[in-house]
Formats: C-alpha cells, structure tokens, sequence
C-alpha cells in the first residue's frame, strides 16, 4: 500500500470558516479552543474544524524542458487540480495530467517531489498542494489541451522567463529536477 492508508475520521471539517453546521444547518458560534476561535454548533455541541484544501500539480520533464499549460485565467503553470473525494493524490496527478493535457502515465511512475502550503487569507481557507514529477518518456498520449486548458508547451527551462510563472512553479521545477534526476 506504501503511502496510502486506511482510516476514518467523523469530525466535521470546512475550508471556509463554517457559518452553519454543515451536519445540521444550524447557525454556529464562535468557542475558544487551544488559545484559538473556532466555529462551534450548540446544537449538535462540536467544533466544525477549518482545514486546507488538498490540490495536486504534476511536473512532466522532457529532456531540459518541462510541460506547463495556460489555464483559462490567462497564467502559465503546471497542470493539476483538485483531488475527488475518494483519490488518493497520486491518482488524481494522473487524471488530472490526463484531463489538461492528453498524456498517460502510471501511478507508480510518479516522482513525490514536494509540498507547499498557501493561505492567502484565513477566511478564504488554505491550499496544501502536492507535487509530483515524471519523465516524459514514462508517459504515452499525444499532448492535446483538455477542455479547459487554452494551450500547452513544452518550454525549455532557458525560455521560463517569458512564460511568466509563479515563483513557486520555479521552486517545484527545482525540486523536481532533483527528485527525478538525482534521486538519493
Ligand atoms: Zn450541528
């Protein structure tokens, strides 16, 4: 099973600050908790617990180029997205890489190669997002834009610049490029 694992938790989680229970729609209130404000239900008498939101990119590296597509937002980036509920992150890098970009790659090809955490404001909840590289060679498809993908390129790390990328898209590159190239 590796880094999968079993186990249920019943607790009652949001990404935004929980105005109404979302077990019983009752409006909630604020309790102090470990120095901290939570959103609590007087009538089911739990803590509704704000988390980060889970999110996957995949890093694809062909050679000294790395696949990056333009989201409808008009920005460069690495393909990936939100995980379903019930995928474990590896396969939803997969489907994603699939769904944006028409490229095949197996589970087990892929390359954990870092995580970053993003909070813009709390009120707008967190992102927890895990990275993942592979070898262009690994994967088979032909590159097409998915549906919502504007287009896609493979860009030679040299041309990054013009591409105008996040600063944390340069980061994960540099890990990946150590994860997958220069493993141990
Ligand atoms: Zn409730």
């Amino acid at each position: 099973m590796g880094d999968r694992c079993r186990g249920v938790d019943r607790r009652a989680v949001t990404r935004r600050p929980a105005r109404f229970c979302p077990d019983c729609g009752a409006a909630t209130g604020t309790r102090q908790y470990d120095g901290s404000t939570r959103r609590y239900c007087p009538a089911c008498k739990t803590f509704i617990w704000q988390n980060p939101v889970p999110t996957v990119r995949m890093v694809v590296l062909d050679g000294d180029a790395v696949l990056l597509v333009r989201t409808r937002n008009g920005r460069w980036g690495l393909p990936g997205g939100y995980l379903k509920v019930d995928e474990h992150p590896r396969d939803g890098a997969v489907r994603e890489l699939a769904e944006e970009t028409g490229l095949v790659v197996h589970a087990s090809e892929l390359v954990l190669v870092c995580t970053d955490h993003h909070v813009a404001h709390p009120a707008e909840g967190g992102l927890i997002s895990i990275s993942f590289a592979v070898d262009r060679r690994r994967a088979s498809g032909r590159p097409t834009p998915g549906a919502e993908i504007l287009a896609l390129e493979f860009v030679p790390m040299r041309d990054m610049d013009a591409y105008d990328v996040p600063a944390v898209v340069h980061r994960r590159l540099g890990a990946a490029l150590s994860a997958l190239w220069m493993p141990g």
